[in-house]
């Protein structure tokens, strides 16, 4: 369906045929706990025919996000446990995150900051809660990489990010700004060339990180925005979030996997979805992730294989969780290939 601007009121989702006006009550309980926001770019992917629709699944509000499973948390990820200061989150020694603003152009259901995220989030950092953050940045030289995330950085104005990577441009012992975002599939619009040149800080590496999960994302205006930051030479990687009725089908994986490569992004992360409140409903199991990687390993190119990680819940870090393809023996390895055969691999000089 189209949509001239962004869909945030239940009347907006009835009106634009999203959801059944039945379901008014419930939809506006969802949107007094969580934020709505569907952009008229992913508006348009949506098939309002189809009631599994992918694309619907992650942005439309379900009442079903009011049941919370007791395991799931407010800050499944543990951002608080680490945060030093306002906005800057600091799990391992050589890098931090700066979370500038909370908005986003749009709300994802199973958002792990769904409790910190939207207009009545903890919104965008002052100026004086910024140069906080920053003084922070300069006083640990163990800092290397600034990940600019939130929310989506890129919903700020050129003027704002041009400033901050400027400032951080200024500090000698950061090397490499990453910047986290959805905005290339989800407002096209906001990559511009002011934008762009923007995120370039003078003397560091910027690299962009596309937020995306299902293959129809990427669309010919996305694929357009992301050769834009590549053409401006910013590499580009993605994370995508395992989503069950998403993207978790070994054949939808591929697809989005091998229409990144194609658009000059590499794949990075593949994570477990968190477990943030009343995203039950779409989150898979860690065995059906484990077995998607394992049907993608072989079947499709090397570079287009994520990393399947986990965040430990409360903010023990994130780890690589398989499938695993080694087995220790008495006497050396055995190695599973990609088929399922068997192999050993002996021990070598260290046993
Ligand atoms: S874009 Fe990221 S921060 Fe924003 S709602 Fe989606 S998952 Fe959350």
């Amino acid at each position: 369906m189209r949509a001239s601007r962004t869909l945030r009121r239940a009347a907006e989702l009835i009106d634009a045929g999203l959801v059944p006006a039945d379901r008014r009550a419930a939809l506006e309980e969802v949107a007094a706990r969580y934020a709505v926001a569907i952009t008229p770019a992913l508006a348009e992917l949506i098939n309002v025919a189809e009631p599994n629709d992918p694309i619907a699944r992650q942005f439309v509000p379900d009442p079903m996000e009011l049941a919370s499973d007791p395991q799931e948390r407010p800050d499944p990820i543990g951002d608080d446990a680490h945060a030093p200061v306002e906005g800057v989150v600091h799990r391992y020694p050589d890098r931090v995150l700066l979370k500038l603003t909370h908005v986003c152009p749009v709300y994802c259901r199973f958002c792990f900051r769904r409790e910190m995220v939207g207009p009545r989030g903890r919104g965008t950092l002052s100026p004086r809660q910024l140069a906080t953050a920053l003084a922070y940045i300069v006083g640990d030289t163990r800092i290397w990489e600034v990940i600019l995330t939130g929310g989506d950085p890129l919903v700020l104005s050129a003027r704002r990010l041009r400033a901050v990577a400027g400032q951080l441009a200024a500090i000698a012992h950061v090397k490499v700004i990453r910047v986290h975002t959805r905005a290339p599939s989800a407002a096209p619009e906001l990559i511009t060339r002011e934008r762009i040149r923007a995120l370039k800080a003078a003397g560091k590496a910027t690299y962009v990180v596309l937020h995306v999960n299902h293959p129809r994302e990427l669309t010919q205006a996305a694929r357009a925005a992301c050769a834009q930051l590549i053409d401006a030479g910013i590499p580009m990687l993605s994370q995508s979030v395992l989503l069950k009725g998403v993207n978790d089908e070994p054949a939808t994986l591929a697809a989005l996997l091998r229409a990144l490569v194609e658009t000059r992004i590499k794949p990075y992360y593949l994570h477990h979805a968190d477990l943030a409140p009343g995203t039950a409903h779409l989150r898979t199991t860690i065995a059906d992730g484990r077995r998607l990687m394992r049907a993608l390993r072989g079947t499709v190119s090397g570079l287009c294989q994520p990393t399947y990680v986990l965040d430990i819940p409360g903010g023990a870090g994130k780890v690589p969780i398989g499938p695993d393809y080694l087995r220790p023996l008495d006497h050396g390895y055995e190695v599973e290939d990609p088929s399922g055969g068997r192999w050993t691999y002996p021990p070598g000089s260290e046993s």
